[in-house]
């Protein structure tokens, strides 16, 4: 349906834990985090439910992400389950990959259409720094197997960190020349408990854009016209398989077209990434809605969708989002 702003909002992304196997710096918080206990996170009937009524709204495609997804036990039916619903034409995953070895083949046949898998560092010592213990070779590992059981175009996320990862952006763009991969640059967003970090730490994607042209020009995808993927800007190298995709939250606002809910781990339908403003769906469904109650609350959150987030401000935006990066799903 149709928001306020005359927004096609059709897709969901649906975080189905708020806990991961990592711990990234921008991320979580090193200690300190409470995690939700069993009982306040959504069952998968009850994510299964919502994303029914969801669909009789106009949401059409839905991601699945955490915290990592991966981790959260019984996963694999609930894609099952989740492929039934017909009028759903996609359904997508992001992960930290860890554990992608393991199960890509039952996820692609699962009917997960497409991953996405974030990776900030292709060097292992300062990829464990980051994550606070990863292990590269794993993800590696599962990018290959999602390649090779026919995951495409398999896209990955690279948050671009100052004096971290500045000095390997050559390198990630160089992986799209052999590999029909997106590597998506995603600008550092001032979330949770790790903002003000964050602020310290930011890298604009026109630096991003600026480092990668010096070396070989990026050309837009379309002849002269700019391809856009979701919230992706994106380009390619001349001569490369694959594309180079800019996510720039923070220097390129693309509210205008923001066509995405987010549902958290426990229950709250998030309608906008930066503003902590949710519509409880689980307190009603406990207490035994109907699902016609239940559709108009999505509706009213839809309808309700703010026309801008102020996502250029890192001061302002400090003060409004206070959930973390990891219960929100990214
Ligand atoms: N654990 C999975 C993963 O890492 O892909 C899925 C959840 S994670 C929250 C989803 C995406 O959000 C990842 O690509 C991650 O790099 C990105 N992310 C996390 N914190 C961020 C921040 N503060 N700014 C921008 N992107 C962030
Ligand atoms: Fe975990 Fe993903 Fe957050 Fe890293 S970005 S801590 S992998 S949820």
């Amino acid at each position: 349906m149709l928001d306020n702003h005359n927004r096609e909002i059709n897709y969901l992304r649906v975080s189905v834990t708020d806990r991961c196997n990592l711990r990234c710096v921008y991320c979580m918080p090193k200690e300190g985090l409470s995690l939700l206990g069993h009982k306040d996170i959504l069952s998968y009937e009850e994510i299964l439910r919502i994303v029914n009524v969801a669909v009789k709204t106009g949401i059409v495609k839905v991601r699945l992400t955490g915290g990592e997804p991966l981790v959260r036990r019984g996963l694999i039916d609930f894609i099952a389950s989740l492929r039934k619903i017909e009028s759903l034409q996609e359904i997508t995953l992001t992960t930290n990959g860890i554990l992608l070895e393991h199960f890509a083949e039952r996820l692609f046949q699962a009917g997960i259409n497409r991953i996405n898998i974030s990776l900030d560092s292709l060097n292992p010592g300062k990829y464990r720094d980051i994550t606070r213990g990863g292990d590269l070779h794993k993800v590696l590992r599962g990018i290959e197997k999602a390649d090779s059981v026919g995951f495409s175009p398999i896209k990955i996320n690279v948050v671009a960190i100052k004096g971290f990862n500045d000095d390997e952006i050559l390198d990630f763009a160089k992986l799209s020349m052999s590999k029909p991969y997106q590597i998506r640059f995603i600008e550092l967003m001032p979330i949770g408990d790790t903002a003000d970090n964050n602020q310290q730490i930011y890298l604009s994607n026109d630096t991003i854009r600026g480092k990668i042209s010096s070396f070989i020009p990026l050309e837009p995808v379309n002849g002269n016209r700019e391809k856009t993927d979701g919230p992706a800007r994106v380009y390619k190298m001349r001569s490369a398989m694959g594309e180079i995709g800019l996510i720039s939250a923070m220097s390129h606002e693309f509210c205008e077209s923001c066509n995405r809910l987010r549902l958290t781990a426990d229950g709250h339908l998030r309608v906008c990434l930066v503003s902590d403003d949710e519509v409880d769906l689980k307190s009603p469904m406990r207490a035994g809605c109907r699902d016609s109650e239940l559709e108009n609350l999505i509706k009213k959150a839809i309808f309700d969708k703010p026309k801008r987030a102020d996502i250029h401000c890192y001061e302002h935006q400090r003060k409004k989002c206070v959930r973390n990066m990891s219960s929100i799903g990214g």
